[in-house]
């Protein structure tokens, strides 16, 4: 193996989408598993993903020990936890990493959606080792692997994550969008003005706003990030916290890294939707010259950097 290995369990966004049109991408929501030669295992997102990913680990048959990285707190990205079975065996120890919200502890984000109203079992019921570490936008180092975060344009505090290890480097941005939250005047005239001024004031915004990103992804191996919708469907869905492909693609491009995985595929999207939205930031590509590999992550998916 190379120093890095990703394998997709959950690339859909939003909400499961279990269906005869998602058989290809599959219909769970976000987990990436992450491991390193010689090194620790990663936990990308805790979305329906996870549960199968827990049945993987128990099938190897030794004491599992991982670090659980959790972008945000939306059910997407942490409904499978209380189904996900090596928490339960006291043998396993994980480390829950996330940003605290300001008025909730991580702690307690994680344990109420575990409260007896939601589910039967509690968080307490989890005998394995389990213990929680909060961050912020900072660099930190776990067991020898450098995680460098970076707050994103998406409703609360969703982080990105840059994951270095050896010589290779992974970005992890599940949920991000081109414009600022904040900017209702933006906002606004984005609603009313025509397709040319979206794709002008999109272009302002990737080249100002949008730098600190640019450089958090620079020279990556691998950049996986939101890629919800097509281009069209990005104006009346402004502020929900997603992009459009052609944001990703540019963003790759910008950030000169040398592959870029399609991910958090929108639930109302068909395998034919996703087909599309790939062929499209494929065409965009080319026609720059680019020789970025690009692909729409898909379940069972494995990648090494
Ligand atoms: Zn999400
Ligand atoms: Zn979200």
């Amino acid at each position: 193996m190379k120093s890095i290995k990703i394998k997709f369990w959950g690339v859909r966004g939003s909400i499961p989408t279990p269906g005869y049109s998602t058989l290809h991408y599959g219909g769970n929501t976000s987990c990436v598993e992450v491991a390193f030669k010689n090194g620790p295992h990663f936990i990308l997102d805790a979305g329906t993903g996870i549960r199968e990913l827990g049945k993987h680990l128990q099938k190897l048959n030794k004491p599992i020990h991982s670090y659980i990285l959790l972008s945000h707190f939306h059910w997407d990205h942490i409904q499978g936890l209380p189904f996900f079975r090596p928490a339960f065996n006291p043998k396993n120890k994980f480390t829950i990493i996330g940003s605290d919200d300001p008025a909730i502890h991580l702690d307690k984000i994680i344990s109420f959606q575990m409260d007896p109203t939601y589910f039967p079992i509690t968080i307490d019921d989890m005998r394995a080792d389990i213990s929680f570490r909060s961050i912020k936008e900072e660099r930190i180092t776990l067991d020898g692997v450098d995680v460098q975060t970076i707050y994103l344009n998406h409703p609360g505090y969703a982080l990105g994550f840059r994951i270095s290890y050896q010589n290779s480097s992974l970005i992890y941005i599940s949920d991000n969008e081109p414009f600022q939250q904040d900017e209702e005047t933006e906002r606004k005239k984005l609603k009313s003005i025509s397709k040319e001024k979206i794709e002008e004031a999109f272009e302002a915004y990737v080249e100002n706003k949008n730098q600190n990103l640019i450089e958090f992804c620079e020279k990556a191996n691998l950049l996986i990030h939101d890629t919800q919708y097509l281009e069209e469907e990005y104006k009346d869905k402004v502020t929900w916290g997603h992009s459009p492909l052609n944001f990703t693609v540019e963003l790759a491009m910008r950030s000169k890294v040398k592959q870029l995985v399609l991910f958090h595929h929108d639930p109302d999207h068909d395998d034919a939707a996703i087909d599309r939205i790939e062929q499209l930031s494929k065409k965009i590509l080319r026609s720059h010259k680019s020789r970025i590999a690009c692909r729409a992550a898909k379940e069972g998916m494995t990648i090494e950097i």
